[in-house]
């Protein structure tokens, strides 16, 4: 029986330098994310915000959580492995 390789998504990118596999997003869409987080945080008090970092969301971050590149590659099945949580990083190929 073949094993059962985990289906890629669309916009799953593998990173080029440590194979970490992420899924991009725009960077007009990472913008919109995050001035939606910004406007969700503004509503939390000083105590609920506790855990975030103190500069907040930022486009900045999305890159690969793994090494902190930004080169990627669409992603191929056998990148990826199961159940692995992606992040979303900026690249347009
Ligand atoms: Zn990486």
């Amino acid at each position: 029986m073949a094993r059962r390789e985990r289906e890629i998504g669309p916009g799953e990118v593998t990173c080029l330098a440590c194979g970490w596999v992420s899924y991009a997003v725009t960077r007009a869409e990472a913008e919109s994310e995050v001035a939606r987080m910004r406007a969700y945080l503004a509503t939390l008090s000083a105590e609920d915000r506790r855990g975030w970092s103190e500069e907040g969301p930022s486009v900045e971050k999305y890159v690969c959580r793994s090494c902190g590149g930004n080169t990627f590659r669409p992603a191929l099945p056998e990148d990826c492995p199961d159940g692995a949580t992606t992040n979303p990083v900026i690249w347009q190929p």
